[in-house]
């Protein structure tokens, strides 16, 4: 593989242009998805796109596509994207760069004239933050068949303004099918959003998958009595029970390798008094890992700990899974892709798994797809204080150039010196 670069100082100029569309005072960006400064973002994007040579599709959910040709067009498109709208209290990183990485990928190809086999796509997916439509990734969701176009279309923000009235609105109500459509590869290059990178001084994370997530309801049932009265060993304490389960689900994470977690974010006691042994006590449990199977195999094993410490307390334990996210491998072709070519271009990089969604989640239910992460100072994201250095986002781009002429290129034939 060449080690062809991207323009480094066009790519942070054009991320600076983008984020004054929604530009917060603290430095940040508030975009919002379907809103009118979404759409000015969405507007600039399209007219770079076009002006890339590129020709710009929108689908029903409003997803944008700039496609610039192969040498063979019938091919599948090797295609990269993220997004465009923000948290209300977003950074200048989140999502755009992903896009923005995409299009500084096509205004080099352009530059060097180089001729790649498939064409070469960048997209923006519609509201992957949920911020204003809930789910969140609903648009790449509906691309990738997790939802129907119906359930896209009728998402309605706390207005009771749907999704699709909203892009009639803004006039990104495309007329091409959501999906339904082949495509050779996806890449999506993204801040971290965590401290390991920066932690490790590297500078590509090559990510492998998103882990799986379960949620759980757990209710601790015992009885209620008088704090006073009620010797120790004739106590059902539901807060008693509770803590211990709490504790196990705690140490289950710690138990199960660095790519474990649990946590337990939401706790309702009843009565809720001072000088009464707790009735009942509600809790939420959020237990995530990479693998299926670990995964599995925690929540047995809590499920096992509820049934123990009901048995010794004399408690009713209800442990239920109320969601589910299975872990996503991405694939070997596309991982191997960004290896290479962070590999080839000499900068730092480890393997990584993502703790967050993402688009590229849902659109692996339908192609070849991986991820590029950069380090963002201090691990902070979804704030407007994030932040990211102008190297390390030229060299993520840098890979991801590399990495889809490798996927979108057979035989590298005659291409012009670079
Ligand atoms: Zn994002």
């Amino acid at each position: 593989m060449r080690n062809i670069k991207v323009d480094g100082d066009r790519l942070w100029a054009s991320l600076m242009e983008m984020a004054k569309i929604g530009a917060t005072e603290k430095g940040g960006v508030c975009r919002l998805a379907l809103t009118d400064v979404d759409k000015a973002a969405r507007d600039l994007f399209v007219r770079w796109c076009e002006e890339a040579g590129c020709s710009v599709s929108i689908d029903r959910m409003g997803n944008i596509f700039a496609r610039r040709a192969g040498r063979d067009d019938t091919l599948p498109p090797v295609m990269t994207g993220s997004h465009i709208d923000s948290q209300p209290t977003g950074g200048k990183f989140d999502g755009i760069y992903g896009v923005l990485a995409g299009l500084e990928v096509i205004r080099t190809l352009n530059d060097l004239g180089y001729e790649t086999d498939a064409p070469i796509e960048v997209s923006a997916w519609t509201n992957e933050e949920g911020s204003r439509f809930a789910p969140a990734m609903i648009a790449s969701g509906v691309f990738g068949g997790a939802f129907t176009l119906e359930e896209g279309l009728a998402s309605a923000d706390v207005d009771g303004k749907t999704i699709g009235e909203e892009l009639e609105r803004i006039g990104y109500a495309g007329e091409m099918e959501c999906g339904g459509r082949a495509v050779g590869a996806f890449l999506e290059a993204h801040i971290e959003q965590g401290p390991i990178l920066e932690a490790e001084e590297k500078t590509i994370g090559i990510v492998q998958g998103v882990q799986g997530i379960s949620w759980f309801d757990v209710t601790v049932t015992g009885m209620e009595s008088h704090a006073g009265t009620t010797p120790m060993e004739r106590r059902r304490d539901a807060m008693v029970g509770a803590a211990k389960l709490v504790a196990e689900i705690d140490r289950l994470a710690h138990e199960n390798g660095p790519d474990a977690r649990s946590t337990v974010g939401v706790m309702r006691v009843s009565p809720n008094s001072r000088n009464v042994i707790p009735g009942s006590v509600y809790f939420s449990a959020d237990l995530r890992h990479p693998d299926a199977e670990v995964l599995a195999a925690m929540t047995a094993e809590a499920g096992l700990h509820a049934e123990a410490i009901a048995r010794d307390g004399g408690l009713e334990i209800e442990f239920q899974e109320i969601w589910h996210s299975p872990p996503v491998k991405f694939a070997e072709s596309c991982v191997g892709a960004v290896q290479g070519a962070a590999e080839a271009l000499g900068y730092a990089s480890r393997p990584i798994t993502s703790g967050a969604g993402h688009d590229a989640v849902y659109v692996s239910r339908v192609a070849p797809t991986g991820m590029i992460f950069i380090p963002c100072e201090d691990g902070i994201s979804h704030n407007e204080i994030e932040a990211a250095t102008q190297a390390d986002v030229a060299a993520g781009c840098d890979v991801l150039l590399n990495a889809m002429v490798a996927l979108a290129t057979q035989d590298e034939g005659e291409q012009p010196d670079s």
